[in-house]
């Protein structure tokens, strides 16, 4: 059994998805000496395969007024934008009831404020991030096309649009030829779309997150493979055990697991109602359709995203936890309805891919100490949008570490918000 514990490591950090890495490049930036340690590698898992969207404008909760009376809905429809397992649907009641708290008006209104001021420190500090590590050629500036097969669906999308521009998001409602001139080739059941102007994407999510870990790799900072079994509080900071008996002690903990964050978060006093939405989508060859930006169809539940390696459709929310096996049919269904929907595109030749988005009922991260250890720290829970806040709760936890004035309040994300 190899014991790094004699040699106590600075910062560790649990989980090389893109919120690890992105967290380990602002760490060793500021000149910590920083350890990474995944059970697979760099961005291998949820980090790998997701929409690749910066989505800065995405600052509306999921759970919204009159959201419980789908759950029979979900419940029935396997194939549906919003699925329950039946067999997992018990374990979800209390996340559920969690979720119909965070729907009503008053904290919708706060998640938002909250959202937003998030996405502004996420969008600067991703792309000074992109500019320091030099990966502006992974950065693409088309914008985002949400589209409508009717004014009355339009006309319904505006409140959350209305949210969205009083926090400073621009968007264009478009019809007719300015449609068609952002997407050609679309079927003429979409009447209308809204242009977000300032929505960006990453060529490829995993390429990117390994381009960071390489740029934090250059600085400094290391990996460790291997998969952690026990992780508990020790007089400074925190001993942690890996499957193959090593041992390493750590002054500074950040649990940053992804979907796998809830058991390690216990060991340090705190009990987060940490779910996970599984979501699927394909991959096809780059030629498969000449997509012009990414395309999302609200009324749907799926997105297109053209990447440099190819097309992913997909999206889609299941919730069925961490151990039933995926259901492929899913992304079949929505790689039907994406055929309906760009006439010609081909569908042959595609990878299908389920990935675990870890999430919390009122759609905010957890950023914050842990309740045991002062030099323990969370950054989980983004749901749809860890790639996009990435950078924004590096900065966070950075600010913790070092012990700098927090660069936004962090309060709306603490770990203990769930005690009651
Ligand atoms: C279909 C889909 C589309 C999405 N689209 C977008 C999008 O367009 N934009 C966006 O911002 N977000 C999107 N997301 C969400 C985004 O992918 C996630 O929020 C993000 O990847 C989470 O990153 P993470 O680093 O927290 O977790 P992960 O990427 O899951 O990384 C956690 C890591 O921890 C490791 N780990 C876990 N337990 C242990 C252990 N005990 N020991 C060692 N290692 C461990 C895992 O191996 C894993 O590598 C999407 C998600 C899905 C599923």
């Amino acid at each position: 059994m190899r014991s790094d514990l004699a040699d106590q490591q600075d910062v560790v950090i649990i989980g090389a998805g893109i919120l690890g890495v992105a967290t380990a490049a602002l760490l060793v930036e500021a000149g910590r000496k920083v350890l990474v340690i995944d059970r697979t590698g760099i961005c291998e898992e949820t980090s790998s395969g997701n929409a690749a969207a910066l989505a800065f404008s995405d600052i509306l909760p999921m759970a919204s007024k009159g959201v419980m009376r789908k759950v029979p809905g979900w419940l029935m429809d396997p194939l549906g934008p919003f699925t329950i397992r039946p067999s997992y649907f018990p374990k979800m009641i209390p996340w559920l009831y969690r979720f119909w708290r965070a729907s009503s008006a008053s904290v919708q209104a706060e998640t938002a404020r909250a959202q937003a001021a998030i996405m502004r420190l996420a969008e600067s500090e991703m792309l000074s991030l992109i500019e320091r590590a030099q990966l502006r050629d992974r950065l693409r500036e088309d914008g985002n096309l949400e589209l409508y097969e009717s004014e009355g669906e339009l006309a319904a999308s505006q409140p959350g649009w209305d949210v969205r521009g009083k926090a400073g998001i621009a968007y264009e409602h478009v019809r007719g030829t300015q449609l068609a001139e952002l997407q050609p080739g679309l079927s003429p059941r979409f009447v209308a779309g809204t242009f977000v102007p300032g929505w960006k994407n990453v060529s490829d999510p995993k390429l990117f997150g390994q381009a960071v870990w390489a740029y934090a790799e250059r600085l400094g900072a290391r990996f460790q493979q291997g998969k952690v079994v026990s992780a508990q509080p020790a007089d400074t900071g925190a001993r942690l055990r890996l499957e193959d008996g090593t041992e390493i002690a750590a002054a500074h903990l950040v649990i940053m697991a992804g979907a796998w964050s809830r058991s390690l978060a216990q060991a340090f006093g705190d009990s987060v109602p940490l779910d996970t939405e599984r979501g699927y989508n394909t991959t096809l060859p780059t030629d498969s359709f000449d997509v012009k930006r990414q395309l999302t169809f609200p009324g749907h539940g799926f997105v297109i995203t053209p990447m440099e390696t190819g097309l992913r459709v997909g999206g889609a929310v299941e919730f069925g936890g961490l151990d039933l096996p995926p259901n492929f049919a899913r992304s079949e269904a929505m790689l039907k309805k994406a055929s309906l929907f760009l006439p010609g595109l081909k569908t042959q030749n595609g990878r299908p891919w389920m990935g675990y988005r870890p999430s919390l009922p009122d759609s905010l991260p957890v950023i914050g100490r842990a309740s045991a250890g002062r030099n323990i720290y969370y950054g989980f829970g983004h749901g749809h949008l860890g790639l996009t806040q990435s950078a924004a709760t590096a900065r966070l936890i950075r600010d913790l570490i070092l012990e700098s004035a927090p660069a936004i309040d962090p309060s709306p994300f603490k770990p203990q918000r769930f005690r009651n």
